[in-house]
Order: structure tokens, then sequence, then C-alpha cells
């Protein structure tokens, strides 16, 4: 391991020789297949993690049970107390656990820090919903009567999560848990290992330090089996996953054959509309930020970038000069970026999509190329691509290509511009910018986007934690986060309380016999 690895995992008690153990639900095991944590970057071997047997898996599944059912007659508030001291724990580590996620994930320092800074947050949120998490008095029709809905913990709770976000994804979803009073189990990502097994520690230190079960909040590293065995599981009663569409499509239908909850965080194939009135210094590097930043690797990066004919060329020409003035380089470096693809097949992936723009006869502005220079770095060109076409049918225009390309095309009306932002599978986050109210009010109505996220001079990446954060279509529906998420994690009841000395039916029904 070079000094610079070793550094950042000694930091946060990782070993930096062996094999890591990658399963905890309150001792540390794994006698399963070995993961291997490779660095984007360097291409270098930074761990090799020891994932869990299918008999591990079940175990730790039995005991993150048996942790729920100590851990829902914690009181609500008391939750939230021991949430207060996980986000405290976290804090402390911000920096290394950042630097952790650019090591491993790929991104820029400034965004791993602010992925971990993402998880602080919630975990305030949740200590705050910990003592809100309220029900409701319902008017009963009947005399004496009172009708209550009652929020009670739902029960285990797993979180499947993507590499692209390998801390901040788990954070929303375990903070609102663990302030519900469920039991999670975590199978993160099988390349990001590292950063799971960094946030366990850090969060089981507390729990242990309370008192408290560590299977309160389980991890189980491996891949698709081990994700489908969990899936399966009937002790589960929410899945929260966060992946691709494909795999969402798979997850979705089993958990719904078995009637489990679930949640499904899945691809985005997000729009940007330039209006002609724009602020076109606000506009121009907001696009380039979500088209570049991450290496184009959020679930919100702006794919797809609709100009009015009227401001198309100006536009194009700033936003092409911001491209030109980027460095690739190593994330972990100050003023990096754009960072690496997380793994070779990544860049096999952009190279495809890219040599489908060129033989369809799409003009290529800018980009296109990997950065040889760069190997075993998986790093590759941001691209800026005017498709020969902008009929959303085409390929191009509908599939989530998980790289920097950026794809172009004109429009006179508004009106076109929505269709086509809305003629998409998926409707995660899309974005306006214009300074006339009319636009405005067409683009958040009834006619305008249909994504969960509708922006108005604000790019389609780079949410806060106060709303709830998901799509529509084929992203999949679910909502994770602030707003009302917080209802799902929970088993709702509608208790009809009888204090009269009468017993009347509902609907003045009469049955007497
Ligand atoms: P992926 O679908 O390949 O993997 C996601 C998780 O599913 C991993 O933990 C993986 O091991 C597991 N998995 C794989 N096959 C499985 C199966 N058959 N059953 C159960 N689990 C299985 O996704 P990825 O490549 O890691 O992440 C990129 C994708 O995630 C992109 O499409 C991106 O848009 C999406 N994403 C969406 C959001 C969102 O909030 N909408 C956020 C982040 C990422």
């Amino acid at each position: 391991l070079s000094t610079r690895a070793s550094n950042f995992l000694s930091a946060l008690g990782l070993p930096t020789t062996g094999e890591i153990s990658g399963v905890y639900d309150g001792e540390w095991k794994g006698s399963g297949e070995v993961m291997l944590s490779v660095c984007p970057t360097t291409g270098e071997e930074l761990a090799r993690v020891k994932s869990a047997t299918p008999e591990e898996l079940h175990a730790t599944l039995e005991q993150t049970r048996k942790a729920y059912t100590q851990f829902r007659l914690v009181p609500a508030p008391r939750r939230g107390e021991v949430i207060r001291q996980i986000r405290e724990a976290l804090a402390a580590k911000r920096e290394d656990l950042g630097a952790l996620v650019s090591l491993e994930m790929g991104k820029i320092r400034t965004e791993g820090i602010g992925e971990v800074q993402e998880f602080v947050d919630i975990c305030d949120y949740a200590v705050g919903l910990s003592r809100m998490m309220n029900g409701r008095v319902v008017a009963s029709e009947r005399l004496g009567h009172s009708i209550l809905e009652v929020p009670n913990p739902l029960g285990v709770v797993a979180v499947l999560s993507a590499f692209n976000f390998p801390v901040a994804v788990y954070g929303w979803n375990l903070s609102l848990s663990l302030a519900a009073g469920n039991a999670t189990i975590w199978k993160p990502s099988p390349t990001t290992p590292l950063c799971a097994i960094a946030v366990t520690k850090i969060v089981s230190s507390v729990l242990e330090r309370n008192g408290l079960p560590g299977a309160v909040a389980s991890l189980v590293t491996g891949g698709k089996d081990a994700g489908e065995a969990i899936v399966e599981s009937r002790d589960v009663e929410l899945v929260s996953f966060t992946g691709s569409e494909h795999v969402g499509r798979i997850v979705g239908k089993t958990v719904a054959s078995r009637f489990g909850k679930v949640i499904l965080e899945l691809g985005g194939n997000n729009a940007s509309i330039v209006m002609s009135d724009a602020d076109l210094s606000l506009a121009v590097p907001s696009v380039f930020f979500g088209a570049v930043g991450t290496a184009g690797q959020r679930c919100t990066s702006t794919r797809r970038l609709y100009l009015h004919e009227d401001i198309a060329h100006d536009f194009l020409e700033r936003l092409q000069k911001l491209y030109k003035s980027v460095i690739p380089g190593d994330p972990l470096v100050d003023g990096t970026l754009l960072g690496p693809l997380h793994t070779n097949a990544a860049c096999a992936t952009y190279a495809s999509a890219v040599e489908y723009l060129r033989s369809s006869g799409a003009e290529i502005l800018t980009g296109g190329n990997k950065y040889e220079h760069l190997a075993p770095g998986n790093f590759v060109e941001p691209t800026i691509a005017i498709p020969k076409s902008a009929n959303t049918n085409d390929y191009i225009w509908k599939t989530e290509t998980f790289a920097p390309i950026l794809n172009v095309a004109l429009f006179k009306e508004l009106e076109q511009a929505i269709e086509w932002n809305n003629n998409v599978p998926q409707g995660l986050s899309s974005s306006l910018w214009t300074r006339d109210l009319r636009n405005l009010g067409k683009w958040i109505g009834p006619s305008g986007s249909d994504a969960g996220i509708v922006n108005v001079n604000v790019g389609t990446s780079g949410a806060e934690i106060g709303a709830a954060f998901g799509g529509n279509k084929s992203t999949g529906w679910g909502r994770e986060s602030g707003g009302d998420s917080w209802k799902q994690y929970v088993r709702w009841s509608a208790c009809t309380i009888n204090f009269s000395d009468e017993a009347p039916l509902a609907q003045g029904v009469n049955f007497v016999a």
C-alpha cells in the first residue's frame, strides 16, 4: 500500500495489511469471498475485504432482527440522542472520511467531504425528527370514540447502495431509520467496501458506548448474491435500494412479490433548459458543474442540455472555454476538478457512447477520448456533443450513460423543450434557466417538468437534505432524506378507541340478533 493510502486508512482505524473483515452484526467477521477495493486514480489495490458467506449473512439478518426488538422500545427522543452522538463522531472524522471517499470512489476531495457533511446534516435533521414523528387524532363519527393514527417502528430496513455516494445515501437511510426505531442492514456497493467499513466502525462505537446492540446498524459486504438474499428475505420489512434501473427493476419485483415495502432511487437522465432571457453568467458555470462534477457520476448529473437558439452559440462558446480549462488529476490534490471514472468498465461504457455518437453523425464539440497518459487511472475527457437528431426516441437521449457526456439540442419554444425534457423513461432532476415568471409558472405547473426535482436557476445536481429527494417514472418514485420521507420508515396503525358505555357500529349500522 502506498504511504498516502496507508495514512488515510490508519486515520480511520482500518488495517493497512492483510484481509479486512467486511461483516458486522455486533462482532466483526467475514469468511466469504474476498473483494478488492481498487483506487480508481492509480489502480492501486487498497484492501482485500472478506465478505459474508450465505450462513454469515443469514446470521446477521437474525442478529439485526433481534436488535430491532430491543431498539424499538427505546423512546424516540433517546434514539435522537444516539443519533446526535453519531453526528458528533462523524463530524470529528469528516476530513479523514471525506478523503477515503475520494481515494476509493474517485470524487474530488471537497465533494468527498461534502458527502460526509450530508450525513452530518441529515443526523441533525433526524435528531429533531425524533421529537416530532407525530401521529394524529382523527374526529370519530361515534360518540365517546377517538381515532388515533399511530406511527410505530417498522422492523428491519435493508439499505442497498450504489458506488457513487458510498457514504451519504446510507446516512439518509440510517438516520431516519434510527429515529423511527428500526434496525438497518447495509449492503454497500462491492467496489466501495472501505467507506462502508469505516462508517460502520464510527456508528457501532457510538451504539456500543450507549449499551445498544451493534446489530442495530449491521453491515454485510458482498455482491449481487448478497443483495439478492437480502431482497428476498421476509425478515426485511423495507428495502431501500439505490442503483441502476436494471437492478432496481429486479429488486422492485422481488420485494413486491413478497408484499414487502420498497424505496427505489434509480437512474437519472437529467436536462437543463436555457431560455433566451437567462443570465448566462449563472447558467454556464452551473451547467458546467452539473455535467462535469463527479466526472458525470451523480444520479443528478446534467446529461441533456436544451438551448434556446438565440443564445446557443454564445452559451456553447463559454461552456467550451470552461471545459478546456479542466485539468484531470488526483482527486485528493487541491484544485483538481476532474477525477477518474470509478471503474475500467465505466470507461468502456463512455467509449461506446462516444462511438455511437460519432457513428450516428453527431458533432463532438469537445472531448471524446480517454486521457491515456493517466492510465491505469480511469480518466476520460468531459464531452459535449450535438447528436444529429433531437429525437428523444433515440438511444443516446433515452439512456443514462454514467460518464461526463453532455448532449445538446436547440429549440425555439419552451413547450418543445419541456416535451423533450419529459419524453425519456427517467424522471429524477431537471432545471430551467429564465428570468421570466411566465416560464417559471409553466415549468413547475401541470404541463411542466415531470421530474421529482424541478429547479429554476439552479442546476440539476447538488440537492440539500431538507426536501424529499427522489425521482419519478423509471427513477422509481422513491423519496428519501427530508420532507415526508420519514413516514415510509414507520408502521402506521389506525386505532379506534371506545371510552363510552356502548358499542355502536360505524355508519349507524344496526346488527342486533
Ligand atoms: P448497481 O445497480 O450496479 O448496484 C447497486 C447495488 O445493487 C449494489 O450494492 C449492488 O451490489 C447491488 N446489486 C446488484 N445486483 C443485485 C441484485 N440482483 N439484487 C440485489 N442487489 C443487487 O448501481 P451502481 O453502478 O453501483 O450505481 C450507479 C447507478 O445508481 C446509476 O444508475 C445512478 O443513477 C444510480 N443512483 C441513483 C441515485 C438516486 O438517488 N436516484 C443515487 C445514486 C446512484
